[in-house]
């Protein structure tokens, strides 16, 4: 018997009387003369398998050595568990420690870490109940995003990391380049010269894959994109990293409308796949953080996201009576005590906001006939704020030149870009729906920085 059982399909199948090898890390210990019980982990499930040793059957040593932390080999007979909560447990007959865990010196000896203190040994968190479950409900998203899209016939897309263009425009971007930092080949006007970079040219890393994925759209009809985004923001918020994935897809002949229904469909998808195949982590997460999320999270898969224009919204924020430290005026980008005010108090449901003033919008957004607003939408959700951000594209060459040379960009550099509206252009409509705000959703953790692996955030790349 060589071959490893994973323990989710032994405690899965619940049959006993198998003899089996499994191999995970130690979560607790407990001694006492006769008897000696080990929690083993594998990973592959929240829930651990219990080890029955008869002390006198080993050395002494090597059930010292199996201390909490310490990673074991051990093989025996699976047998019906008298213990509540359980199908079987194994009747340990070789143990073989593969790494030892030093009780004085490692960090996870006792339970009951704050988050906080996890983070700064983000190296040694996976091994927890929280994150292991965190991950594996990440994993299931990400399996879950490709799996709608496939179904729908949509192509998957990689987009370029290392882009010369700001897809938003705002400059928040870190840029990418091999020249000496120290002492960098400088121009005729004393400034650094990136036509001696490695790429010819200034360029960064992506804060969007959104104008690639256009091109693509307006050939292959729909497609996503599903990669990381870069962006140099100093937001020390519990929303935003510096590095996060980011989800595009990209419709062509979609407008507005059609939009906001697969935003809805897409995001209820993935919900209902984490409540359908992560039932155990789901059910830890609620125990131990969130009383409300299963409750939450079932909700938001069963009713419509209310659709609402900015006017409206605008509207409603001044008649509500709160008092929000930001004033709220027509024009004036929300923030987001308003949107959680509309989307916590007001509508007490998914919120999607659309209508927008061009002014707080970017570039390539659709103009409205009224001469002020854009067919912009953003999805807003309870807890979060706004999850995703998107758009019906300005399709007409003349109308998108026009609003990119108002803004003071360089349509030089768009070239491209405007090609697209000049040969066959057409209707087309998509959006960004940052991966961990879903996961962070779906989990119920209140700091983005717990449900990404190694967080990137301002002063904070050790990991
Ligand atoms: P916010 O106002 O929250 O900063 P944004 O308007 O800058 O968001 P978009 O440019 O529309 O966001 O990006 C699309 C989506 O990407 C957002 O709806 C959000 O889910 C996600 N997102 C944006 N910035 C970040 C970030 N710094 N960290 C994590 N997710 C982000
Ligand atoms: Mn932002």
């Amino acid at each position: 018997m060589s071959k490893r059982a994973i323990i989710a399909d032994i405690l899965k199948a619940g049959e006993y009387g198998k003899q089996v090898l499994v191999k995970g890390w130690v979560r607790t210990k407990r001694d006492s003369k006769n008897v000696v019980f080990i929690a083993l982990n594998d990973g592959s499930v929240i829930h651990n398998l219990q080890i029955v040793v008869n002390p006198a059957n080993f050395d002494e040593n090597v059930l010292k050595q199996a201390s909490t932390g310490a990673c074991l080999a051990v093989s025996g007979t699976l047998v019906q568990s008298p213990a509540a909560g359980q199908p079987v447990e194994l009747q340990a007959e070789t143990i073989e420690v593969y790494g030892t865990a030093d009780p004085e010196t490692f960090p996870l000896q006792k339970k009951g870490h704050t988050l906080e203190f996890l983070r700064d040994i983000a190296h040694l968190r996976p091994r927890t109940n929280t994150f292991g479950a965190v991950f594996r409900v990440r994993h299931a998203l990400a399996y879950a995003v490709h799996k709608f899209f496939n179904d729908k016939g949509f192509f998957y897309i990689h987009t370029p990391i290392v882009t010369a263009s700001d897809a938003e425009g705002a400059g928040e971007m870190f840029r990418v380049t091999n020249l000496d930092p120290i002492n960098p080949p400088l121009n005729e006007e004393g400034k650094v010269d990136y036509t001696q970079d490695f790429f010819g040219r200034e360029t960064n890393l992506t804060v969007s894959g959104q104008l690639e994925g256009e091109l693509f759209a307006l050939a292959l009809s729909n497609i996503y994109t599903f990669g990381p985004t870069f962006r140099a923001e100093n937001s020390n918020t519990a929303r935003h990293l510096a590095e996060f994935w980011m989800i595009e897809p990209e419709m062509a002949f979609y407008e507005l409308e059609d939009n906001m229904e697969l935003a809805q469909e897409f995001i209820q998808y993935c919900v209902k796949y984490a409540l359908d195949n992560c039932k155990d982590d789901l059910e830890f997460l609620n125990k131990m953080y969130d009383k409300e999320l299963l409750g939450r999270l079932n909700f938001v898969v069963d009713n419509n996201f209310e659709r609402v224009s900015y006017t409206d919204a605008v509207e409603i924020l001044k008649a509500s009576g709160q008092k929000f430290e930001f004033k709220v005026d027509w024009g004036t980008d929300l923030q987001s005590e308003h949107e959680r005010y509309l989307v916590e108090k007001h509508f007490t449901k998914p919120v999607i906001l659309f209508n927008y003033p061009k002014d707080i919008k970017s570039f390539y957004m659709k103009q409205n006939d009224d001469g002020k607003t854009v067919r912009a939408m953003d999805v807003l959700f309870p807890g979060i704020g706004e999850i995703i951000g998107g758009s019906q594209r300005e399709e007409n060459y003349d109308k998108l030149l026009n609003r990119i040379n108002e803004l003071g960009m360089q349509p030089e550099t768009l070239w491209w870009y405007l090609e697209s509206r000049k040969f066959g252009t057409a209707p087309h409509a998509g959006f960004g729906l940052g991966f961990e705000r879903l996961v962070l959703f779906v989990t119920g953790m209140a700091n983005i920085r717990d449900v990404i692996p190694f967080p990137r955030t301002p002063k904070n790349a050790e990991f």
